[in-house]
């Protein structure tokens, strides 16, 4: 690659953030997005984190996480992700909070991240813009949403306690969340699709040995039932057609999740559910561009693979932004 006339930029004391032409803005604060920011800061790139709503992503909604190592005994979800944000900060991160509603690239290869009706430019963008929930989409669940149906069970469970829900879903985050949910109510059932779990195998025999969890197999949810608050939820055995109703004050959905790509309309390549195609440097199709964690198309969604991906793209981004300004190490 060339090097082109961008120079880096020396601050003056009037420049303001939205004048200033960034190394690096990262879309997204979830274990991705904060150890991208980690390196970078560290390497001492100009780089902004644009978060939404709180930064640590789907892991602040996670009571315990067992499997990042370090923490023999697991470590809480949110503790967890605040000491990432701390560690990012303490390395002068900046954070701004809004969200993405449109990316742009100019000439020079500045580019344009629109947020709040403003504008910040920069020459590289790491995309870590996570996943949300996937909605069942059946009768009752919008109406009833925040009245019995629930995408978090960290959030909600306490006001469950002593009362009788429903599970959907048999991953990982179905069989966890179940598992937290014992913590609270009197009874949960878990409603599968099919006759045996995706979850990994230690959560399977953790959660086909509590006495407070029964399944439903070979079943969906068709519709979500009650006035006010969830009263039932009616179901349907998809191998014999037989449909019944459960008796239930909870309808906790955990089937999967949706990228947070549609911002990006046609700027990098997607897969068909919406998951952005990289290559190992997790460079997008679009040059300058790269994306980690989960809103990126691979084989597991993880913390730790959410991190490693972000300090990735961070190297890869590093080098390519002193490519990009002649930087040379002889
Ligand atoms: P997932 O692995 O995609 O599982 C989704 C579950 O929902 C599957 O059992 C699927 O059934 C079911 N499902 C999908 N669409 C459905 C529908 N329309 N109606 C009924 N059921 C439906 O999603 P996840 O459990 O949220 O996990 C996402 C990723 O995060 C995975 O890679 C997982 O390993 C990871 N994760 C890891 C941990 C951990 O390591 N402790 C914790 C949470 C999540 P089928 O099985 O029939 O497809």
């Amino acid at each position: 690659m060339s090097a082109v006339s961008i120079k880096p930029k020396t601050s003056s004391k009037k420049e303001t953030i939205k004048e200033k032409i960034f190394d690096t803005i990262i879309i997204g604060g979830g274990p991705a997005g904060l150890t991208t920011g980690i390196y970078l800061s560290r390497a001492r790139m100009s780089t902004l984190l644009i978060e939404k709503a709180l930064p640590g992503g789907q892991a602040i909604l996670t009571e315990i996480i067992e499997n990042y190592p370090g923490f023999p005994d697991g470590i809480a979800g949110p503790e967890l992700m605040q000491k990432m944000e701390e560690q990012a900060v303490r390395f002068g991160l900046k954070i701004e909070y809004g969200e993405v509603e449109e990316v742009e690239i100019k000439e020079d290869k500045v580019k344009i991240v629109k947020i709040n009706n403003q504008e910040y430019k920069t020459l590289t963008i790491v995309l870590a813009s996570g996943a949300e929930a996937s909605k069942l989409d059946v009768p009752g669940e919008e109406e009833l949403r925040g009245r019995g149906v629930s995408y978090c069970a960290t959030c909600d469970a306490p006001f469950f306690k002593g009362q009788k829900i429903v599970v959907i879903g048999g991953g990982d985050t179905a069989i966890e969340e179940a598992l937290y949910l014992t913590k609270f109510v009197q009874e949960v059932t878990i409603i599968h699709r099919r006759d045996r779990l995706r979850a990994t195998k230690i959560l399977q025999e953790r959660v086909f040995s509590n006495k407070k969890i029964n399944f439903a197999w070979d079943s969906v949810v068709i519709k979500i039932l009650g006035k006010e608050k969830v009263e039932n939820v009616l179901i349907q055995n998809k191998k014999t057609g037989e449909e019944k109703e459960i008796s239930c004050q909870g309808v906790f959905v955990f089937v999967g999740y949706i990228p947070n790509s549609k911002f990006l309309k046609e700027l990098v390549k997607l897969d068909k559910r919406g998951y952005i195609l990289t290559d190992d440097n997790m460079m997008t199709s679009q040059e300058g561009i790269y994306a980690c964690g989960d809103v990126r198309k691979k084989i597991l969604k993880q913390v730790v693979t959410a991190c490693g991906e972000g300090a990735t793209a961070a190297f890869a981004a590093q080098k390519y932004i002193e490519e990009l300004k002649g930087v040379s190490y002889e």
